[in-house]
């Protein structure tokens, strides 16, 4: 879950703390959907300048897909997407039912997984307990 990709220009994380959420982290034993317990509501990460490198290495899709319009920022749409190999992950808010399955988001979804079969990518979704492949 790392990238060297740089930033989109104009684009932040701003208010967004998915990725302080909904992926496991296993430096933290912090199981998915849960809050890092570094995580501060309203404020943030507490250990910030010191967070591990898994954090500090991290950036999703919206922050580095120049291609990835307004209604992909994480704090908006509620799934959190990454590249991973072969495949574009998606962790979707448990909070937030079947999102993923409305558009734009599903259509973009299947488009995506159709342009990486050829060369045996996907896309799969997490939500809840719940493990869709596209
Ligand atoms: S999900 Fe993306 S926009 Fe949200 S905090 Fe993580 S890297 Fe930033
Ligand atoms: S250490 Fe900080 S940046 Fe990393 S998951 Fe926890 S709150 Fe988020």
């Amino acid at each position: 879950m790392t990238t060297s990709t740089p930033i989109v220009a104009g684009r932040s994380c701003g208010t967004c703390t998915l990725c302080c959420r909904l992926p496991e982290i296993d430096e933290f034993d912090k199981p998915a959907d849960a809050w890092c317990k570094h995580c501060v509501a309203g404020q943030g990460c507490s250990i910030y300048a010191a967070r591990p490198s898994v954090c500090r290495d991290f950036l999703c899709l919206w922050m580095t897909r120049e291609d990835l319009g307004a209604e992909w920022e994480p704090a908006r749409s509620h799934l959190m997407i990454y590249g991973q190999g072969p495949q574009i992950t998606v962790l979707a808010d448990p909070d937030q039912p079947d999102l993923w399955r409305r558009e734009p988001y599903h259509g973009q979804l299947k488009a995506w997984a159709g342009e990486m079969a050829p060369a045996g990518g996907y896309v799969i979704v997490f939500w809840r307990d719940e493990v869709h492949k596209i």
